[in-house]
């Protein structure tokens, strides 16, 4: 009998493991309360990376004037809307698609477990009974709103209420300055607004590479983003009168952040409430998260969780790969070639002004531990590619282990990051060498020589 394989959530974990799981013949339902492709594709990397497209566009159109074109622009919010929109529904048609061409059953509604087998699907007040042998939750997440900071869509914002707003800020205060926050300080920065970042710690994005955090905290201060460092926020208030109307950010050691809109971007809470978790015998931890083993399963032997909701690594292309090793491990395919998730060699990238992107062990982290490492770094300065283009700022840092040379990981900051880290990201999980990149043949003139020379 076919392997009955129930999906609740269909953002990247979601809908990637219906696919593989039919792909490999399981009869496979999948249930979504919203769109296909999930808050992937709804809130979180496309329309934040749509609304950075439109703003590397705006700087583009600052850069056409100095050499000698005549260029204005004007964001156009509700034109904004309209394109994320349109890119979420082709993305989210093209998911639908591939699912129904593979038999996958679609329902569309809310779903729970009732017991260990089976879970029901809510819809428009009808209820719908789903059994299953096995099962993955991967219900995502959403924006944490702390009790302090009274959100009211028009002024005091979620990353979900700002895609954008029906007005640019005229000066946004952004809370929190960890991956989200720093790019939608950058995003509104490109849009013309005045940005005030408020940053709890003394440096940008505290758990990445610090001279990675240093070389973006030069660009929002030559780019006139207010930094506030060591500043905790601990209240939100919406002030209108005859002298101010906007918002004020306090923080604990008493200092005060004004500005006509503020938007929190201070982590993400697990979707778990109500998804039946005790009543097919799931443990959760306090924070919602549901813990997971090496192949992602729950303490349940036949339920799976994926993606934000099993807390492993908040990142679409990791929850994507969990969907796909689930659907082997349910079908019986890990007994086959089949590798576990390493979740150290992930690449992850910020999509700010320079891009950053790392991969593997940190420099930081290999010196806190005594491991002794190679580091090598190259400027984009002295690459063609990047003179050629007009934009020579950045650099590539490879590190690799001294004695065997292998690829231990690497960090990127420049034009193209996010795309130049996958050479890296390839090595590092492949367990190369920087023989081995320096011994292939890349294009010249291209920027990914600069990573070849940091291997050299
Ligand atoms: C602003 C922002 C930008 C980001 N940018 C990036 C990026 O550039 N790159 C990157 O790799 N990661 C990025 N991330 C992280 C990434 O979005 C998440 O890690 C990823 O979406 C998690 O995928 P998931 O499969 O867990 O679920 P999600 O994408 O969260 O989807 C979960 C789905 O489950 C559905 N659902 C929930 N409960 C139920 C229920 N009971 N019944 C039915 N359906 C349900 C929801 O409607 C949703 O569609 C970003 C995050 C944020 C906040």
């Amino acid at each position: 009998m076919r392997l009955r394989f129930l999906v609740i959530g269909g953002g990247p974990a979601g809908h990637t493991a219906a696919s593989t799981a039919a792909g490999l013949g399981a009869d496979v339902t999948i249930i979504e309360r919203d769109v296909l492709g999930g808050a992937a594709h709804l809130w979180d990397c496309v329309p934040s990376k749509a609304m950075i497209a439109t703003g590397g566009e705006l700087a583009a159109l600052d850069r056409a004037e100095g050499m000698g074109l005549e260029a204005t622009g004007r964001i156009d919010p509700a034109a904004l809307r309209v394109r994320n929109l349109s890119i979420q529904t082709h993305l989210s048609d093209d998911v639908k698609q591939l699912l129904e061409s593979q038999g996958v059953r679609i329902l569309s509604g809310v779903g729970r477990l009732v017991s260990p087998n089976e879970a029901i699907l809510a819809h428009d007040g009808i209820e719908e009974r789903v059994t299953f042998d096995a099962a993955l939750l991967s219900t995502g997440s959403c924006p944490r709103i702390p009790d302090w900071a009274a959100v009211d869509g028009d002024r005091i914002l979620t990353t979900r209420q700002a895609y954008p707003p029906p007005v640019i800020p005229e000066h946004l205060v952004v809370i929190g300055s960890g991956v989200t926050g720093v790019e939608f300080a950058h995003m509104f920065r490109a849009f013309g607004s005045r940005v005030s970042l408020v940053v709890s710690r003394q440096h940008v994005l505290p758990s990445k590479d610090p001279e990675v955090a240093a070389v973006l905290e030069e660009s929002f201060v030559s780019r006139g983003v207010e930094l506030h460092k060591g500043a905790r926020a601990e209240a939100i208030q919406r002030i209108e009168n005859a002298d101010f109307d906007g918002i004020e950010v306090q923080c604990a050691d008493g200092r005060k952040v004004r500005g006509s809109h503020a938007l929190l971007a201070i982590g993400s809470i697990p979707n778990s409430d109500g998804l039946g978790l005790a009543e097919a015998g799931i443990t959760a931890t306090e924070w919602g998260t549901v813990p997971v083993d090496h192949n992602c399963l729950s303490s349940a032997p036949n339920i799976y969780a994926a993606g934000d909701l099993a807390g492993k690594l908040p990142l679409s292309s990791v929850a994507a790969m969990q969907g796909r090793k689930i659907a082997e491990h349910a079908m019986g395919l890990h007994a086959l070639a089949h590798r576990h998730l390493d979740y150290d060699k992930a690449a992850s990238a910020i999509f700010t002004e320079p891009e950053i992107a790392d991969v593997g062990l940190a420099e930081a982290d290999a010196f806190a531990v005594g491991r002794k490492i190679r580091v090598t770094k190259v400027p984009f300065a002295g690459n063609a590619k990047a003179l050629i283009s007009g934009d020579a700022r950045g650099f590539v840092k490879v590190i690799s282990d001294p004695v065997t040379g292998v690829v231990l990981g690497g960090s990127i900051v420049g034009a193209n990051a996010a795309e130049l880290i996958s050479v890296l990201a390839i090595a590092v999980t492949n367990g190369l060498r920087t023989q081995d990149i320096v011994e292939s043949l890349l294009v010249h003139p291209s920027l990914a020589e600069a990573i070849v020379e940091a291997c050299s």
